[in-house]
């Protein structure tokens, strides 16, 4: 039941700066999977590595056993929910959440892509927001919108890279109950990426603690320890 898993990867940028060093980890199918660590520590590195949007310079990315170097990146399933949303501007919420099912090859004719988009607009409460256009959106009004659009392609993993940190306290403490509750609910696999321990801790049913590239701890989120 690894459903992701990494072996011993590792990533030296162009300029030389080894940001990953020897990383290895499993997340289990249907898990919340924390990667946790301050700025800089190499977590977006590894998220773009999985989604491939960046090539490890070793080690290996497996998707329910298979080398993700064998599964196109288009056939790869993974739904990314990026740090500042990347919706785009100029298009309406609903448009936003059905753009990813009317693009591409396996695209969907219009009723269809509008009815999936409904059902994932109503499961993140922006149903009512349809005709808005980003700019218009608070930050929390935002996020559920880039959930949502990483979400209608119905994707085996999602990542989403720190999804809360553009959002005032108080949001985030709601925001992240919703984020799990909704995960569990679709039952998708994901990746989480935060630097909040105490965000870590209320959400992740693991939780992988990186610092400098490495790997410092990863357990189970009732096993997990703070120095
Ligand atoms: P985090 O997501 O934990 O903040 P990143 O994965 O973004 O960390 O970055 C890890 C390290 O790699 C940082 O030191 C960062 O400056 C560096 N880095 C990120 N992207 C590149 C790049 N394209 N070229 C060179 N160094 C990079
Ligand atoms: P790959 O080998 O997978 O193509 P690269 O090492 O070329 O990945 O880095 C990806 C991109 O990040 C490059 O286009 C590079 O210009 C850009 N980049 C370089 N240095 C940094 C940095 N310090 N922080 C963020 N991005 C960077």
């Amino acid at each position: 039941n690894k459903f992701v898993e990494v072996k011993k990867l590792r990533k030296v940028y162009d300029n030389g700066h080894e940001a990953i060093k020897n990383v290895s980890f499993s997340v289990k199918k249907g898990d919340l999977v924390c990667l946790l660590g301050p700025s800089g520590c190499g977590k977006t590195t590894i998220l773009n590595m999985i989604a491939g949007l960046l090539n490890p310079s070793s080690g290996e990315i497996l998707f329910g056993g298979k080398s993700v170097v064998e599964v196109a990146p288009k056939d790869r399933q993974i739904g990314y929910v990026f740090q500042n949303y990347a919706l785009y501007p100029h298009m309406t919420v609903l448009q936003n959440v059905m753009f990813p099912l009317i693009v591409g090859k396996n695209k969907k004719a219009k009723a269809d892509a509008q009815k999936i988009a409904e059902k994932y607009m109503s499961l993140t409460q922006i149903t009512e927001l349809a005709e808005q256009k980003p700019g218009n959106l608070s930050g929390g009004q935002q996020q559920r919108v880039a959930i949502a659009r990483a979400l209608v392609q119905e994707p085996q993993i999602l990542l989403m890279d720190e999804p809360l940190s553009n959002l005032d306290a108080r949001l985030r403490l709601k925001i992240r109950e919703e984020i799990r509750a909704l995960v569990k609910t679709v039952g998708i696999t994901t990746l989480f990426v935060t630097h909040d321990q105490e965000e870590a801790l209320s959400i992740g049913d693991k939780i992988i603690l990186f610092n400098d590239g490495v790997i410092q701890q990863d357990d189970l989120g009732e096993n997990f320890y703070l120095d």
